[in-house]
């Protein structure tokens, strides 16, 4: 079985290794093939490309595209994407450029409950200042003594519905999967799971109105395998999957050594059943064009059980 991550962060979004430093590390963990999926920009990808090159490894362009769809955010990986595809190119430029704005309010927001001064700090904290997010605000609150650690500060301040939290309007979901069809990816909904957890989560009926809708406007799979899953939640999207005629993905969302859940790579089979996501038509030239690689047998294999 060769080890896939198909979801993973780099400092050019809210991870904190460089794109190069999360090759290398996936490449001594095993990893053979890596999709680096930054939220909404794509800045990563070259630097990533060429790491990968160097190191054998099979690359896939990748991204993590925030979505507003109803009153949830939702994340849409793209895989295979042409990051020189000017509608993905704008489309994220448009969903990057209230980042700012957002930042200053969720400062606002923090000092309101009396934790002042802390919108410098967290810049501190984004590699790419075009990125600020969330996670940057966590790591610098951590760092000031607010918190033990970045989950912590989630839990009390920047979770959905809590003081620092401040709803924003990101990409509609039709137009993240257009982006991410038209530049030639695969559009693969992120961690489902996490939609179904927390303050005012979806039920079961919202998730199935959202696979249909995801399936609708083009997309083609979903996470199974997810390093924001349980081993649960394998299971229970693996029957989304079949249900929806969705093909599965797995991805560790590695953000950083001692801050994510799972490290890069070595994730658990899909259950039975599952139709990976490399089997979609976009991806399988990746590997076949590449004849030299240790992949290339493999996934010839698949391919042909899939037919
Ligand atoms: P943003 O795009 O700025 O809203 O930030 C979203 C990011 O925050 C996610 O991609 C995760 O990296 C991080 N995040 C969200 N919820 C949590 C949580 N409960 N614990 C740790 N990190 C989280
Ligand atoms: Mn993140
Ligand atoms: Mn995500
Ligand atoms: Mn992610």
């Amino acid at each position: 079985m060769l080890d896939y991550d198909l979801h993973c962060h780099s400092s050019i979004s809210d991870g904190t290794l460089a794109p190069a430093e999360v090759v290398n590390r996936a490449a001594e963990r095993g990893v053979k093939v890596l999709a680096l999926t930054d939220h909404d920009d794509l800045d990563g990808l070259d630097e990533a490309r060429a790491a990968a090159a160097q190191r054998g490894m099979i690359f896939i362009n990748g991204v993590e595209i925030s979505v507003s769809w109803r009153i949830h955010t939702l994340h849409v990986v793209g895989l295979g994407i042409d990051p020189a595809y000017p509608p993905l190119a704008e489309g994220l430029r448009g969903v990057r450029s209230g980042r700012g704005n957002r930042a200053e309010k969720m400062a606002e927001a923090l000092a309101k409950v009396g934790i002042g001064g802390v919108l410098q700090g967290a810049y501190r904290y984004a590699g790419n200042p075009n990125m600020i997010g969330r996670a940057h605000f966590a790591r610098y609150l951590v760092e000031a003594g607010h918190f033990r650690d970045v989950r912590s500060v989630f839990n009390r301040y920047l979770a959905k519905g809590k003081p620092g939290y401040v709803p924003h309007q990101w990409a509609a979901l039709a137009d993240a999967v257009g982006w991410i069809r038209g530049s030639g990816g695969v559009a693969v909904l992120a961690h489902p799971g996490r939609y179904m957890c927390g303050n005012k989560s979806m039920g079961k009926q919202t998730m199935r109105e959202m696979l249909a809708e995801f399936f609708a406007c083009g997309g083609q799979a979903i996470e199974v395998v997810s390093g924001s899953h349980t081993a649960e939640q394998y299971a229970e999207f693996a029957r989304y999957a079949a249900e929806f005629d969705l093909l599965c993905s797995c991805g560790s969302d590695f953000h950083g050594p001692g801050e994510s859940h799972r490290d890069l790579g070595r994730l658990p089979d899909f259950p039975p059943g599952c139709r990976p996501v490399w089997e979609a038509k976009p991806l399988k030239p990746i590997f076949e064009n590449i004849p030299s690689s240790p992949a290339h047998n493999a996934v010839a294999g698949h391919a042909e059980e899939g037919n």
